[in-house]
């Protein structure tokens, strides 16, 4: 098979030789279109709708999160794209490679890094990374073991056994199994869940890295700051449907709102009555969290209506909308 990525321009060919082009060709990374997943009833369980129907397009070149809360469905749609799930209906392509029409090379454009950490122990990194390969089919002239383990700065353990690995290691390692078939596009699920802060970042630096060099990456997350952090695209699923995707910038952009909490010197007890027709709330310490537009309103205007309700304010402070509103707001959880 040929899987190449043409060190000039990054432009990935996973054709086989003699099959005709992909017809999007010049599509999207991933693009699912009335993608629904029935799950059977199974003893007591119910049959359960875990996709509704999605349309969903990951541009090339993105870092795209798909963010929501536990049983959105993001595994499903991970795993219909795997081919480890049978979708119900809808369509799916990779790479412009449908699902149904271009099986092989449609597994062969995607690389899936899964959650668990499921490297046997006797293993050394570069064994699994040859074994992978063969897995594949990729012919040993065109096996880079070597070059892949280096960006994943595993390059001076690639003889080590992988059970001294630490668990950052061998995350990094699952990812560079991902990769030895040359994927233009890498799927990340959970990349960071249950990984300390510190080792979370370098993740996401070897993640960018590989970004830098052309994959196009779609990974899951819960964590918000994660998706912020890391994806310039982010789609919010719930219960099976797709309830935004957009630009990170715009995503944010949407919320306009801002917070002002203020502190007065004796605690509240109840919310001024220069507050009634505003959305303010009062909180367990006292405090009071007053939600405004700037546009409308200047935070100036609502402390002066404090002020002179007989307040003593002793502080104040402002909050911006983050990703975490947003994704409140439309999911309402
Ligand atoms: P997420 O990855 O966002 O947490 P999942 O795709 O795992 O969500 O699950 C979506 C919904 O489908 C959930 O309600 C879950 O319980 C259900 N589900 C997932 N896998 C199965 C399965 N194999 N059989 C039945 N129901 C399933």
């Amino acid at each position: 098979m040929a899987h190449t990525l043409a060190d000039e321009d990054n432009t990935y060919d996973a054709r086989v030789p003699g099959e005709p082009a992909p017809s999007g060709a010049n599509g999207c990374a991933i693009e699912a279109r009335a993608l629904r997943k029935v799950y059977k009833a199974s003893g007591t369980q119910p049959a359960k709708e875990a996709l509704k129907g999605i349309d969903l397009a990951v541009p090339r070149g993105s870092i795209f999160a798909l963010l929501g809360p536990n049983g959105a469905g993001k595994s499903t749609f991970i795993n219909i794209l795997a081919g480890l799930v049978l979708k119900t209906s809808g369509s799916a392509s990779i790479w412009g490679f449908d699902t149904d029409v271009n099986p092989r090379q449609a597994r062969a454009s995607i690389g899936v890094v899964p959650q668990e950490l499921n490297i046997d122990p006797f293993f050394t990194p570069a064994e699994v990374m040859e074994m992978q390969a063969g897995l594949y089919g990729v012919p040993k002239r065109e096996r880079r073991t070597m070059e892949i383990l280096k960006a994943m700065g595993l390059d001076d353990k690639a003889d080590a056994y992988a059970r001294t690995l630490s668990g950052g290691m061998r995350r990094r390692l699952l990812v560079a199994k991902a990769m030895v078939h040359n994927p233009p596009v890498l799927i990340l699920d959970e990349p960071t869940a249950g990984v300390d802060i510190e080792l979370r970042r370098q993740l996401w630096d070897y993640v960018k890295g590989l970004h830098d060099r052309g994959t196009t990456i779609v990974l899951t997350t819960h964590y918000l700051e994660e998706a912020e952090a890391l994806c310039d695209t982010i789609a919010i699923i719930d219960k099976g449907e797709v309830v935004a995707c957009e630009p990170k910038e715009t995503l944010l952009a949407r919320i306009s709102e801002k917070q002002l909490i203020v502190r007065p010197a004796t605690p509240a007890t109840v919310l001024p009555a220069a507050l009634e027709n505003m959305k303010a709330e009062l909180r367990p310490d006292g405090a009071i969290e007053v939600q405004y537009n700037p546009a409308e309103t200047s935070a100036m205007s609502i402390l002066g209506a404090l002020s002179a309700g007989g307040m003593e304010i002793v502080d104040i402070s402002t909050a911006e909308s983050d990703l975490e509103d947003v994704f409140l707001q439309l999911t309402s959880h």
